[in-house]
Parts: structure tokens; sequence; C-alpha cells
């Protein structure tokens, strides 16, 4: 539209017209285009947050903030595999290492003091809600 004004503007003589024409469509618009023209107007930066950032993730031991205990075998039981009693690893369980050296250093003690087994998993704890799924990793394994 400007352009067009312009165009009128250097023929000279249909420039009052143009103007008028000008004036109806700003005035039929203004409310829209004046707020929208300011907002464009400043090329300046604008502060959102980062729509790229991570969430921090948190594991679960952390999150509920509990402490593994050796005599609390039904939660240590849950960081064993049901078929051969193996330990799962951080790539599995996505503990932080602090909690993870704790869970396997709590569950080593249960096992020397005869609360857990070693090679496979307590029958009565088979049916316990499944924490991890040793299929689909967090992590792939490193090797
Ligand atoms: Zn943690």
């Amino acid at each position: 539209m400007l352009k067009f004004a312009k165009f009128l503007a250097d023929n000279g003589s249909v420039v009052n017209i143009a103007r008028n024409t000008i004036r109806s469509v700003s005035k039929s618009t203004s409310g829209t285009s004046s707020s929208a023209a300011v907002s464009t107007d400043t090329d300046e930066p604008i502060d959102i947050p980062n729509p790229y950032e991570k969430d921090r993730s948190i594991c679960i031991l952390c999150k509920h903030n509990i402490v593994p205990d050796y005599k609390n075998v039904r939660l240590l039981s849950q960081f064993q595999s049901p078929y051969t009693g193996r330990i799962y690893g951080r790539h599995i369980t996505g503990l932080c290492k602090r909690k993870q050296a704790e869970v396997e250093a709590a569950i080593i003690r249960a096992q020397n003091c005869a609360l857990m087994p070693a090679y496979h998993k307590d029958i009565d704890f088979i049916k316990d809600p499944k924490l991890f799924n040793p299929e689909r990793p967090i992590r792939p394994h490193k090797y």
C-alpha cells in the first residue's frame, strides 16, 4: 500500500486522492495495525525462557528422599532381576551414582545377613510393581 502511495506521489496529480484513501484504510485498521507496528519496529531481543533447556532429571530415590536400608528388603528387591537376582545397573535403574552405590552396598549387606537371596529374587516379591524395564534401559550399556 505504501509503495502504491509512493508511486502515486511521484506522479503528483493524484497525491490528494491517495492520501485520502490511505487515511481511510489506516482509520479502519488502526486498533490492531498500530500496536503490531510498534512491536515489530523495535528489533531488540525479547527475554523468553530457553525453549531448548532440558528439564533436570532426578533419580527416584532422591525424588522421594529414600535412604536405602539393608533391612528394607522389599525395596531393595526391586533393584534386582526377577530371573537371576542380578542387581540392575545404573543404565537401567537411572539412579544417581551415590544412590546406586548405596543400593548395591545395602543389597550385598542384606545378602550377607541372609535377608536376601543372592542368585534369585524372593518369590514373595516377584509380583511387586516393576520400577524398571531392563528390555528398554534408560541408556544403552557401554559394552
Ligand atoms: Zn539421586
